[in-house]
């Protein structure tokens, strides 16, 4: 391993010369930044420039083997890797389902063949992931899936299974190529024990993708049927009927990234601007304080709050490079995150007043336009990859050793 501060000298000058200034202080957001894929539309070429320098050193997954397109880097590389690129403010080169979920799944349980095949496109942001998990009677009871996959075998497209059913929320379906999902392949088994995880082309006939709109105005989420999808069996991870061991694997992998989002670097600039913001809206007093007291305490409260989170999920992820999978700590690493980005939106909406209540037309600019939306998509964090309840019941039984 090199000194990490000489690995430093030598990223700054590789930075110099690759990071774009066009991109430094954006994509901070979980609705910004670069997710590459077969159907990217690249607004600004600056950002398939900075994806493609990337990851070509390894930087998108910096930690992962040199053999499966990561950088090989050292936890302490990698590290200072991540202080070079807050220090400039530019986003990450690539983020995405591949990166965060499925990626670290396929090393634990993936074949040889499989991580050789899929890791390296993710790495290089050339396909892009969604999770097929949910389904309209599955949700908090995710063992209940019902989307069944039948083994047929022999025949001239060799051993595969054929897939029937339906997943719902699936996140960015119509933009992702590959899905990772969860199907029954043993219908008398118990319910966790009859469950494969199997990933496919969204290209494969048989799969349909139906978008719907959300609170938000946008409309991220997707309705995906399946009819008669053929799945190859060498696309099985993990054992046949064994899926439930890598589905929760990679839900904590989920947790770790949804409380990262609002607890890692991009978590920490959360409330940078917001005491300006407010000076601006309500003025200051005589001693230079903010005009209003409650407003000044709710701002330091969320100062302090984001920061202490910051460095617990900063130590969190220091004791997961050192080998430990992420284990129920991702359950309150979740809800912490989640509810502390839910106070800080609001605490933003209260300054921002009715400016941020614009939904289109004139009278409020972008940035207002985006608080309003932000706000309304703060809600679906405490639900996205399994409720708050739900991960209290997980820290009662798994932390506490609760009785169920
Ligand atoms: C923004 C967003 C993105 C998502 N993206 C994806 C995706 O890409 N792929 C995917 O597969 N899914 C995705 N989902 C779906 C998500 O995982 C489910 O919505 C979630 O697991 C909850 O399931 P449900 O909606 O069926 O609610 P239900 O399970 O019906 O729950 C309804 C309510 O009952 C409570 N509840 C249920 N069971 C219990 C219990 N045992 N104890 C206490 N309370 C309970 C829940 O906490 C909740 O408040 C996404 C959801 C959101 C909001």
């Amino acid at each position: 391993m090199a000194d990490p501060e000489t690995f430093r000298t030598e990223l700054r000058a590789w930075l110099e010369q690759h990071a774009p200034a066009s991109l430094a202080g954006s994509g901070g957001g979980e609705l910004e930044g670069i997710w590459g894929g077969r159907k990217a539309v690249w607004s600004n070429p600056d950002a398939k420039r900075w994806l493609d320098a990337c990851a070509e050193r390894g930087f998108t997954a910096p930690e992962w083997p040199r053999p499966y397109g990561g950088g090989g880097l050292s936890r302490e590389e990698a590290k200072v890797l991540r202080q070079e690129l807050a220090q400039r403010r530019m986003p990450p080169p690539l983020i995405g389902f591949g990166l965060t979920m499925i990626g670290p799944v396929l090393l634990q349980f993936g074949t040889e063949a499989q991580k050789r095949e899929h890791l390296p496109k993710i790495c290089r942001g050339e396909i892009r992931w969604c999770q097929g998990y949910s389904e309209p009677g599955a949700g908090s009871d995710l063992a209940g899936l019902q989307t069944r996959a039948v083994l047929v075998t022999g025949g001239p497209e060799g051993d595969h299974y054929l897939v029937n059913g339906q997943k719902v929320w699936t996140s960015y379906a119509d933009q992702a190529d590959w899905m990772f999902c969860l199907v029954r392949t043993d219908p008398e088994a118990r319910k966790q024990e009859g469950i494969t995880f199997l990933l496919f082309d969204m290209e494969s006939p048989g799969v349909s993708v139906k978008p719907i709109a959300l609170i938000s105005g946008s409309s991220p989420f997707c309705e995906t049927f399946l009819s008669d999808v053929r799945v190859p069996v060498a696309n099985v991870v993990g054992k046949v009927n064994g899926g439930w061991t890598v589905a929760k694997a990679l839900l904590a992998h989920e947790r770790t990234m949804i409380a990262d989002a609002f607890g890692g670097a991009s978590g920490g600039g959360r409330t940078r601007g917001l005491a300006a913001r407010a000076r601006e809206a309500v003025g200051v007093a005589a001693d230079g304080a903010l005009a209003d007291a409650s407003l000044r305490h709710r701002i330091a409260q969320a100062e302090m709050d984001t920061r202490a989170f910051v460095l617990t999920t900063q130590r969190a992820r220091d004791a997961a490079r050192a080998g430990h999978a992420p284990g129920p700590e991702s359950s309150m690493f979740k809800i912490y995150g989640t509810e502390l980005n839910q106070r800080r939106m609001e605490l933003q909406v209260s300054i921002a007043g009715p400016q941020a209540l614009g939904w289109e037309g004139p009278g409020f600019d972008e940035a207002e336009l985006d608080l309003t939306r932000q706000w309304l998509r703060s809600r679906g964090n405490t639900i996205e990859g399994g409720t708050s309840e739900i991960q209290l019941n997980i820290i009662a039984k798994r932390v506490l050793g609760l009785p169920d």
